[in-house]
């Protein structure tokens, strides 16, 4: 079991990737944490290269 990287999901789910690269439960947290990410790095301009990760 892994923790979904959307923390507005926190939603438990089974990595069924090869190499355990999953970071969501679903290709809609994904691309949820994607926009947020965008929008972020758009208005502080700052964190460049850091993707959105809450442990
Ligand atoms: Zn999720």
């Amino acid at each position: 079991m892994k923790a979904c990287n959307n923390r507005a999901c926190c939603t438990g789910f089974l990595d069924r990737t090869k190499n355990s690269s999953a970071l969501y439960c679903s290709t809609g947290c994904s691309s949820q944490v994607a926009s947020r990410a965008y929008r972020k790095r758009h208005s502080s301009g700052m964190s460049l290269a850091a993707p959105e990760r809450e442990a």
